[in-house]
């Protein structure tokens, strides 16, 4: 007989099967020996009251084994000598599609700006170390995308592209951790990712797909408002009756190429701010209640909102236990974001902190489809002239921030190459800065002990969404002036974060399935 029950436990309960598995013999009113097999489906912390409760929803088989036949492994066919689709971006978007062409027989071919994973991280260890930044192979640019040097966080709020299931199973194919399928906020940690990332390309070669790096889209190739294929830079054609244009929101070239093609695109909102560092052990003494959270719960985090004059201001990928990083795509631009390794045990927790922005707050006539986007570089640009030589970031204690003061001491924080003092209050725009100002002091009241000169504001935290929608019919998922051109991913304004990219990424090369027949 299989059962499914929840156990309300305490962080230790719940940290062994042999702890707990005597509490579910209690419950069912069995023996011990009659459990035959229990499988923990859900996982979840409840920290609202003084003692931490963890929720443990179990599958339990009492004498007999279990009906399930474990995680699902999908089977890829060889598509060698099957129709091409062409992908550019081998971001989660662009990946997760040609692993959905593979399922189908269609042969994906990925065009790719940036490097292997491996290659990658040696560009990325010189941004560290404060040397020129490779505006093709950064945080954002390079194989799987800004998912890959990602914080890993794979939850989607969002259902109505699809359930997030099957890519946690092919994460899990692919190297991850089981516990992403039943953890409540599953996490895979920037440490574990470019493994992952590898295992994903290998898939695709083994199978007769072709991932193309250092390869640039250029142009797109279109006869009659249907697409032919593509351009690269160093001007090959390729020949393709559907291309999935899955290049993320900071491949604003790719924006700029579309409209002087004059292919329709449209602004959207989006939001911008900072990312912000407490030291972990206060935001886990604030959200635990405790002065030590001890060996069994993990680096706590939060989630903030607040009204302020009709937009919101809200906590965006927050990171226990992580650091922040440069993630510029320009040598004079400074951007950051923030990630945290699997066991997230720095001694820091940051979150972007960011403002909601709507085209008419930018300007309120003569909107174009790029302002967004304008917008957001003027803003990254104001923040590298504040920060210091390369990719030196500005920053503020938040107290300060607030006040209108410069900080004169900064605390130390895990951002390299490495943080300068710098009157934010100064120059961060007006709608942003007040709203930001506001924001904070509401977060105090919120989290009592969250508003303090221990936090360092760090800018900018400004590619939190893509400024900018390249619209697509709802049904075909086709740019509507466009037949078979699929733009997939954030980057197209309907997608955002891993797990809704690589949804998307999926449904697009079911759409192009049915496009080709
Ligand atoms: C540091 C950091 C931490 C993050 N943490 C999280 C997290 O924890 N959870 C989460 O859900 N999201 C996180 N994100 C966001 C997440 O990574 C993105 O939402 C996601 O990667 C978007 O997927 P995508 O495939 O649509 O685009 P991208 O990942 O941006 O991939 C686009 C790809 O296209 C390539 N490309 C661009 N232009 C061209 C061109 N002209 N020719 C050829 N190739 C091109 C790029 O090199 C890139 O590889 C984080 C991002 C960063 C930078």
């Amino acid at each position: 007989m299989e059962k499914e029950i929840t156990l309300v436990l305490s962080p230790k309960q719940a940290s062994s099967t042999a702890l707990y598995t005597p509490l579910i013999a209690n419950k069912l009113k069995v023996s011990l020996k009659q459990i035959s097999y229990t499988k923990v489906i859900n996982r979840s912390i409840d920290a609202r009251g003084r003692n931490v409760k963890i929720n443990l929803k179990l599958l339990v088989c009492i004498d007999s084994p279990p009906k399930e036949k474990g995680k699902i492994n999908i089977k890829y066919k060889n598509v060698k000598n099957s129709e091409p689709v062409l992908i550019i971006g081998a971001g989660p978007a662009g990946l997760f599609a040609a692993l959905k062409l593979l399922e189908i027989g269609l042969k994906p071919i990925i065009i790719e700006r940036g490097k292997d994973v491996i290659s990658r991280k040696r560009d990325i260890a010189d941004i560290h170390k404060n040397k020129a930044l490779n505006p093709d192979s950064n945080y954002a640019f390079g194989e799987g995308g800004a998912g890959t040097f990602s914080d890993g966080k794979l939850y989607t709020r969002s259902k109505k592209r699809g359930s997030n299931k099957n890519v946690l199973n092919v994460l899990t194919q692919h190297g991850a951790s089981e516990d992403i399928l039943i953890d409540a906020h599953p996490h895979i940690g920037s440490d574990k990712l470019p493994g992952i990332i590898k295992s994903i390309r290998e898939s695709i070669i083994e199978y007769g797909g072709e991932i193309h790096f250092n390869t640039c889209l250029k142009s797109l190739l279109i006869e009659s408002n249907s697409i032919k294929g593509i351009v690269t830079k160093n001007n090959e054609k390729i020949e393709s009756r559907a291309v999935i244009l899955a290049t993320g929101h900071s491949a604003r070239d790719v924006y700029f190429m579309l409209n002087e093609l004059g292919i329709m695109l449209e602004a959207k909102s989006f939001a911008m701010g900072v990312r912000i560092e407490h030291p972990q052990e206060l935001i886990d003494s604030i959200q635990y209640s405790c002065d030590f959270r001890g060996p069994y719960l993990p680096a706590a985090s939060y989630g903030l909102v607040q009204q302020v004059k009709e937009r919101g201001v809200y906590s965006f990928c927050m990171c226990p236990g992580g650091i922040i990083v440069p993630a510029s795509t320009a040598a004079d631009e400074m951007v950051v974001n923030g990630m945290s390794p699997s066991n997230r045990n720095t001694r820091w927790a940051n979150s972007g902190i960011v403002v909601e922005i709507r085209p008419e707050d930018i300007k309120n006539v003569n909107i174009n489809a790029l302002i967004g986007l304008d917008y957001q570089q003027k803003f990254e640009k104001l923040a590298f002239a504040n920060g210091g030589e390369g990719q030196i970031a500005p920053a503020q204690n938040m107290v300060d921030f607030v006040e209108g003061r410069i900080s004169n001491k900064l605390a130390e924080s895990s951002f390299r190459p490495s943080i300068q003092t710098s009157a934010m209050h100064e120059w961060i725009p007006e709608q942003i800065r007040f709203r930001l100002q506001e924001g904070f002091k509401a977060f105090g009241k919120k989290m009592k002990g969250y508003y303090t000169n221990e936090a360092t504001l760090i800018g900018v935290e400004s590619r939190t969404s893509s400024p900018v929608r390249i619209p697509r019919d709802r049904e075909t998922m086709q740019h509507p002036q466009i037949k078979g051109l699929f733009p997939s991913g954030e980057g197209s304004g309907y997608a955002g974060g891993i797990t809704s990219s690589a949804i998307d990424g999926e449904n697009t090369a079911v759409k192009v399935d049915e496009y080709l027949k």
